[in-house]
């Protein structure tokens, strides 16, 4: 029988993976993400995919491919893909929980296994709980409502069939070798496979500039001495050049940080757990706290769950760390004699706790200790701002990818705006900036390349193919939705 993979997304651009590998009748997803650029040119702000219509209003612009026994079938039912009761593919095999790479498990029938790092798990887990909604872990049927105890109608939901996967494990006649890399998230996991007929080594988003460089070390060195037939070798980054580190980042926020007399307001990447870790420490060197928001002090908690991470980043109630309590609805917090019970109801459910910690803040108290504080405040937190009032001699870090497109263009030019506005940025000065990317320059990837020492590549998650084939002999251009077979 044929052993083969087609690849559904990934293909001339940047993220959207979603690759399928078949040996044997066996077949498995290596991820199955978003196509960003491509979704955003039909949907995004008011326009989204209607559940009402299933996957019908992705598969009408060619965003999901249409298959048989893939779907939930709540979705299914309303999309007139018929569907058979058995779930038609064995395994989705996730190497990490960027929307690009993950989203569209949302669509999965929940019967399907999903295998991914611990780390993977945790960042899908908080991203659902605290209110993204895509389905990551848990699974709520649309459509149906089941009766409760008191005959109300109660949503029905099952978790997700997840399996946490650190060895090298077999689903059938294809076996499968989870090695971790360094990238922009926590647990990225590059994967070697080897089917009935080939081996194939699949880089996910790689990087040797950050925290964990030594991880993406031993995937290469673990594909050199593996005899690859077939490298799906990511690109993002190709075309650049830059030898800044995650080390430098921090050392550039400790600098400007020394300097600074008032507040210190940053902005970066919320689930980049590494660069919160950089201000984390950059914030003891300078003797200041960090203050983070609900959503990241929930991923911290997440993560003091697992033995492995718990050691690597700090706990929510940490000492160098303050939790941002923003005013919600009814903006009680901080006023003095409204009962807690009423305080609380302002809050989601998974937000309520922090309101007890002891490192809890408020408005008020940032307003307070402005010297001492380096305040967490993203584009989409600007009017905390207005309540917080930055002194004299405050600043502001933006740590965050540069715009791309118009778009990014202009929301930057109103976050600019405001920062001018509260004296946190001189209208004919550029704002203090410091970033590096989850991806890999091209040198980077070149090395990637070449001591791998793959027969064959596919480049991947790009937009230059041609870099690829200047570093390797036997570089295989696919089309999106083309099979490639393995002998
Ligand atoms: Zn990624």
């Amino acid at each position: 029988m044929q052993s083969s993979i087609t690849f559904y997304g990934g293909i001339h651009e940047i993220g959207g993976n979603k690759f399928l590998v078949q040996d044997k009748g066996t077949r498995i997803f290596l991820d199955f993400g978003m196509q960003i650029t491509k979704a955003n040119q039909y949907f995004g702000d008011f326009v989204n995919p209607r559940a009402l219509n299933g996957m019908g209003d992705l598969f009408e612009f060619d965003l999901l491919p249409r298959l048989k026994g893939l779907y939930r079938q709540d979705y299914a039912l309303h999309t007139g893909l018929e569907d058979s009761r058995e779930p038609a593919f064995d395994a989705m095999v996730l190497t990490h929980a960027h929307m690009d790479h993950a989203a569209y498990l949302h669509y999965i029938r929940p019967d399907i296994p999903v295998f991914c790092s611990e780390a993977t798990k945790l960042v899908m887990q908080g991203l659902q709980e605290t209110g993204n909604k895509e389905e990551y872990v848990v699974f709520k049927k649309n459509f149906q409502l089941k009766k409760d105890v008191r005959g109300r109608g109660e949503e029905f939901q099952q978790d997700r069939a997840i399996k946490v996967i650190e060895k090298p494990f077999k689903i059938d006649s294809i076996e499968v070798e989870p090695l971790a890399v360094d990238h922009s998230v926590p647990g990225v996991t590059g994967l070697i496979i080897h089917t009935s007929k080939s081996s194939i080594a699949y880089t996910a988003d790689l990087r040797f500039h950050g925290r964990r460089a030594k991880d993406t070390e031993r995937f290469v060195q673990k594909c050199s001495e593996s005899d690859i037939d077939i490298m799906l070798c990511e690109g993002t980054r190709v075309s650049e050049t830059s030898s800044r580190t995650e080390k430098d980042v921090e050392s550039d926020v400790k600098e400007i940080v020394s300097k600074t007399k008032g507040l210190v307001v940053c902005a970066y990447p919320a689930r980049d757990l590494d660069r919160l870790l950089s201000f984390y420490l950059a914030a003891k060197d300078t003797d200041r706290d960090l203050v983070i928001d609900l959503k990241q002090a929930y991923m911290l908690k997440l993560f003091q769950t697992s033995d492995v991470w718990k050691k690597v980043f700090p706990r929510p109630d940490d000492k160098r760390l303050k939790i941002f309590i923003p005013r919600k609805s009814w903006g009680l917090v901080g006023r003095q004699g409204w009962p807690s019970r009423l305080v609380e109801q302002d809050y989601d459910r998974w937000e309520r706790e922090f309101l007890d910690y002891r490192n809890a803040v408020n408005y008020q108290d940032v307003g307070r200790h402005q010297k001492d504080l380096i305040l967490y405040c993203s584009d989409y937190q600007l009017q905390q701002l207005i309540d917080v009032r930055p002194m004299e001699g405050s600043g502001y870090i933006r740590s965050l990818t540069e715009p791309f497109n118009e778009e990014m263009e202009f929301k930057e030019e109103r976050v600019k705006r405001w920062l001018v506005h509260f004296g946190l940025l001189a209208r004919e000065e550029g704002w203090n900036h410091s970033h590096v990317s989850g991806h890999g320059s091209g040198d980077q990837i070149r090395k990637v390349i070449e001591e791998s020492d793959a027969r064959s590549l596919v480049p991947i998650h790009t937009e230059h193919e041609e870099y690829h084939r200047k570093w390797h002999d036997d570089v295989k251009l696919v089309d999106l939705n083309e099979t490639v077979t393995l002998d």
